[in-house]
């Protein structure tokens, strides 16, 4: 399996109840999985955890043969490859599109950069928006720019919490079948989080329902329907 997640467990401090409980999924490469739960059920819990924003209080994380998290090892997150687009985008406000984008691209040298910068551009169909600040951008564009960020170090697992939750339903529609196209064209293994399922049957390959941080169901989203 491309990523192994193995029975995480977690509490946050002074908690009554585990946020996850033995939770496990494997998932294979280029898969696009959505993890589907009411508010409260875990699903941010679980991003957090693979990120390496929280230390579990056990289990095991691996993609491919290494480890990020077991009871020996806790990798630190920027060493995890992986990228993550927040729920209200965090690009900074004082940087430009390129700016926010070359962040973390620091290690690369600058010829190498400029050109990544235009492939993630091309990606999220933004070409020529480098000097835009994002107050000059709608929502549906700070959010291509912050998968275009997270996509450009070349991340193994990108993770998305909510990714639709800050746009109006008309602009919901449009950017749902945006991100699948852009998911696919990346070829890049993603797990996203969601409270609704009409997000989850129409991007995902493969939903995991989520409850009181318990796996509920975990299937194709046409099995899904068959659950009712
Ligand atoms: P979801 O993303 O599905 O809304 P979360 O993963 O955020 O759920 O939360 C899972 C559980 O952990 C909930 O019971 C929530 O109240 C609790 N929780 C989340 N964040 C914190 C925190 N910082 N401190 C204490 N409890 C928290
Ligand atoms: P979308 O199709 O993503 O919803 P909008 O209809 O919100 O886009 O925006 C249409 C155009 O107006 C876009 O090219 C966008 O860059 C531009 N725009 C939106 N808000 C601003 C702003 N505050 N300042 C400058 N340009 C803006």
């Amino acid at each position: 399996m491309f990523v192994s997640i193995e029975n995480l467990c977690f509490s946050y401090p002074n908690a009554k109840t585990a946020a996850l409980d033995n939770f496990s999924l494997q998932i294979e490469k280029g898969e696009v999985i959505s993890i589907l739960g009411r508010s409260g059920s875990g699903k941010s819990t679980v991003l957090r955890l693979l990120a390496g924003l929280e230390m579990p209080a056990a289990g095991k994380v691996a993609i491919q043969e290494q480890v990020l998290f077991d009871d020996r090892t806790f990798l630190q997150p920027e060493k995890r490859g992986i990228g993550m687009v927040f729920q209200d985008y965090a690009l900074f406000p004082h940087m430009t599109v390129a700016e926010n984008i070359f962040f973390g691209l620091f290690r690369m040298k600058k010829a190498e950069k400029k050109k990544r910068l235009q492939e993630v551009l091309e990606l999220v169909e933004l070409e020529g928006y480098e000097k835009r600040y994002p107050h000059q951008l709608s929502g549906g564009q700070q959010q291509r720019v912050a998968i275009a960020r997270a996509l450009a170090p070349n991340p193994h697992l990108l993770l998305l919490d909510e990714p639709f939750s800050n746009l109006d339903a008309e602009l919901q529609e449009k950017i749902r079948k945006e991100l699948r196209d852009i998911l696919k064209k990346a070829d890049i293994t993603s797990i996203f989080v969601t409270h609704d399922e009409k997000d989850a049957h129409i991007l995902a390959d493969r939903i995991v329902k989520i409850k009181d941080g318990c796996t509920d169901f975990i299937g194709r989203p046409c099995d899904l329907l068959d659950v009712y």
